[in-house]
């Protein structure tokens, strides 16, 4: 049976949901209808999906906030000290104060619907656990589904090639709007190297009765020391999505994010992370900081070409916070493959896969073959006379 509903506590009167002891989850049931309240990007509140009710968020939450970063091996080596104590596996089984019903929150979904009555339920214990790294900031959506819609359908109408029966298949897809685990990193480096820089000149060689210009690179060894400072890097932390679309949804306004409360998620799917904030940094982030680098160092260098023996990177500073960034996301299955489109929810932009067509490119590819054997013809019967 359904425990009663507690209230929440007074320090928090402003935010209305409902918590769930037993289960440490919570909901946002409308105050006029007992529908469900969702956060509503137009409104930057909380509306009923049912009545329209709009219930405001208070505005020291809705405000923009800096977000505090911590230091990456600090916390990560108290983290897993944390871990040897109580490991502590993600997945369980939440009953739904709303219908009794039994929802199993698997892999890193932290915030999900009752698969029997569509309530929205976000769990409280992960957010909660001295063994997870917090939430620090949020993102909250700004685009709304009407023009989540709207964009993905422009971006599906303009790719000429995807089938036909895709474009029909989207409405088949899932279409949801979810919040996705980032780690955002800040960095400051001091790099030795060393190298060889080389430098063109040009020298004139006779070739039989005939000169013509080469070009001569000579090198030089090339040694020294540059400095980076990295602000606001993402690594996603979430697995199973096509990275490198979601890596293009950048850059995020990183000058919206508000410190993390759970109202911003009412209504909409979460997970957390996946990987943690250094498996991320290793996987997703540090190659990208060394790439940076390395085009400091061949600045650096100078001349006309570079070439880089050793780079010794030494991270003065490496700090992280942990970020949910909105994304509206479709997926089609389509010949047995899923596709996923996304969508940033801030900015509006898509990004996507999808397939290609063989017939469309075919016929496309004869066209243009048609078109010049046409010219062809035009040209030897009545150009050139
Ligand atoms: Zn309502
Ligand atoms: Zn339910």
């Amino acid at each position: 049976m359904p425990n009663p509903p507690r209230l929440p506590d007074p320090g928090r009167l402003e935010d209305p949901a409902i918590l769930h002891t037993t289960e440490d989850t919570r909901t946002y049931p409308c105050p006029s209808c007992g529908g469900m309240l969702g956060f509503d990007p137009d409104a930057q509140g909380l509306r009923c999906v049912s009545c329209g009710t709009v219930v405001p968020i208070a505005p020291q939450i809705l405000q923009p906030a800096a977000v505090a970063k911590r230091d990456l091996r600090r916390t990560m080596d108290e983290l897993s000290r944390l871990m040897e104590q109580q490991p502590k596996s993600l997945e369980r089984e939440v009953v739904c104060q709303s219908c009794g019903g039994r929802t199993l929150f698997t892999g890193s979904f932290t915030a999900v619907r009752c698969p029997y009555c569509n309530t929205p339920i976000q769990r409280d214990d992960v957010q909660a656990a001295r063994t997870r790294l917090k939430i620090d900031g949020i993102l909250p959506f700004q685009v709304s589904e009407k023009r989540a819609r709207e964009e993905i359908e422009a971006w599906i109408g303009g790719r000429w090639f995807a089938p036909n029966e895709f474009k029909k298949y989207r409405e088949l897809g899932s279409f949801t709007s979810i919040y996705l685990a980032y780690f955002d990193y800040d960095a400051e480096t001091r790099t030795r190297y060393t190298g060889m820089r080389g430098v063109n000149r040009y020298v004139t060689v006779r070739d039989g009765d005939q000169t013509r210009t080469e070009v001569r690179t000579d090198w030089y060894p090339a040694a020294g020391v540059v400095e980076n400072a990295f602000v606001d890097v993402t690594g996603l932390a979430n697995s199973g999505l096509d990275e490198a679309k979601v890596q293009e949804l950048e850059p995020w306004p990183m000058e919206l994010n508000r410190a993390y409360s759970p109202e911003f998620v009412a209504g909409h799917l979460s997970r957390t992370y996946d990987e943690d904030a250094r498996q991320v940094f290793d996987s997703r982030v540090r190659g990208r900081m060394e790439g940076v680098i390395e085009g400091t160092v061949r600045q650096d260098i100078g001349g006309d070409l570079q070439q880089v023996h050793s780079m010794d990177v030494s991270w003065l500073s490496l700090a992280f916070s942990q970020l949910a960034l909105p994304v509206w996301m479709l997926t089609v299955t389509y010949r047995e493959r899923p596709f996923q489109v996304f969508i940033n929810g801030v900015t509006g932009e898509v990004q996507g896969q999808r397939p290609w067509s063989a017939v469309k490119i075919g016929f496309a590819i004869a066209a243009g073959v048609l078109v010049i054997v046409i010219v062809y013809v035009l040209y030897r019967y009545f150009g050139g006379s």
